[in-house]
């Protein structure tokens, strides 16, 4: 069997937080990712979805081993880069790359968008100046912006515009892990549709695996092959895309389900939301559980936390 492209193992990130009452006070940890393990198989796309400060993008953020973990292990095509110096880990930046939300914030204002796209190549020292300027235009191309598009900047665009520049960007160095980060949750409705019609394409036609962060369960619905559902730094649910929507078992999982705005009024379910205090009592009790929450299969590939009852 071949080692899945991206693979996560017990990473967890404890933030140290100044106590109220002065510097005298000392720290508490904060616990913003809790003992996360994941694997990304080849060619696939995994929605990681949850509500804002669940520790989706720290998560997202250790992958790409631009904040480092407090313990915890990351793997890319099964060769551990958890503890890798800079320059070993240089050959393995070219094989992931990070899309975010604000993509504007990550093009420099003062450069041409050919080379905002083409600099990667160089960073790696890849082909001549004009390859790299042609491999860039190719690529404006390939994801929707004319040929003409490199020669403006950054603040000629849409928003929609930008999430295309920034993906051209992270792709043109072929990786084989996509992170990306809330990529269209800053988009209108349409243009929304576009970018995940255009990541679908690019995913397909360059073989990518993508790890899609997301809070919007109706895009992870249309985009992802499999779920993992994270609340409160831990992972709670994960399975097949399908099993998620139609099967949910862990009560966050059902609260977030519940919470899709649909259009027709007469599929409106009535919104539960619960309290954090809730979803802890709610749990799901299984036989064979162990005494504190933990992942238990419950189906082939899915895997629901659960408490021994
Ligand atoms: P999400 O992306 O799911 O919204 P984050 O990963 O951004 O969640 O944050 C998870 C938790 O960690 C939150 O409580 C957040 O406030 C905290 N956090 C994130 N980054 C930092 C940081 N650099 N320092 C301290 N706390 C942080
Ligand atoms: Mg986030």
């Amino acid at each position: 069997m071949t080692a899945p492209v991206l693979e996560l193992r017990n990473l967890s990130k404890t933030f140290q937080l100044p106590r109220k009452g002065g510097w005298f006070a000392g720290y508490i940890d904060h616990h913003a990712v809790r003992d996360v393990s994941l694997t990304l198989p080849r060619n696939t796309i995994l929605g990681l979805v949850g509500e804002s400060g669940s520790g989706k993008s720290t998560t997202g953020l250790m992958t790409m081993r631009l904040m480092e973990p407090t313990s915890g292990r990351i793997l890319i095509d099964g060769a551990d880069i958890s503890a890798l110096t800079p320059a070993a880990l240089k050959p393995y930046r070219r094989q992931m790359q990070i899309v975010f939300q604000d993509s504007y914030s990550a093009l420099d204002p003062m450069m041409t968008l050919a080379r905002i796209v083409a600099e990667p190549l160089h960073i790696h020292g890849i082909g001549t100046p004009d390859d790299q300027t042609e491999q860039a235009l190719a690529m404006l191309d390939r994801v929707g912006l004319h040929r003409s598009y490199g020669q403006r900047y950054p603040h000629e665009l849409s928003g929609g515009q930008r999430q295309r520049v920034a993906i051209a960007r992270a792709l043109i160095l072929r990786p084989k892990v996509l992170v990306a980060d809330e990529p269209t949750s800053a988009l209108d409705v349409s243009v929304k549709a576009q970018i995940i019609n255009l990541l679908l394409d690019l995913q397909q036609e360059m073989g990518l695996s993508i790890l899609f962060i997301s809070h919007d369960l109706s895009v992870v619905r249309s985009l992802t092959d499999r779920v993992a559902v994270m609340f409160n730094g831990r992972i709670v649910e994960t399975a097949a895309t399908e099993t998620i929507f139609s099967d949910a078992r862990h009560p966050y999982t059902q609260g977030l389900l519940s919470a899709i705005p649909v259009l027709n009024p007469r599929d409106r379910r009535p919104r539960r939301f619960l309290t954090a205090e809730e979803i802890e009592r709610g749990i799901p009790r299984l036989p064979g559980a162990g005494t504190s929450p933990a992942l238990v299969q419950v189906a082939p590939d899915h895997l629901v936390e659960a408490v021994a009852g």
